[in-house]
């Protein structure tokens, strides 16, 4: 019957020894997404396949991209 019971102080989950470190990682998490997709400090990336060859390409968004494979040029939704 001890086993939430314990009064020791010992074993307590490491977000209880420290408080406010869980949240404040919550809110550097939501203002760094919300600075980088305001500003477009970091571009969205995408990917598709070359329609000449399948090769898989990635990229930023709406960039045009090369196919190393077959030299056809994609544009990445
Ligand atoms: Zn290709």
């Amino acid at each position: 019957m001890g086993l939430f019971n314990s009064d020791s102080g010992d074993g307590k989950p490491f977000s209880h020894a420290i408080p406010g470190t869980e949240q404040l990682a919550t809110t550097l998490k939501d203002t760094v997404g919300a600075f980088a997709s305001g500003l477009g400090v970091k571009p969205a990336q995408s990917t598709c396949v070359c329609e000449g060859c399948g090769a898989p390409l990635s990229g930023a968004r709406h960039e045009t991209v090369q196919c190393p494979y077959c030299d056809r040029r994609t544009q990445l939704p």
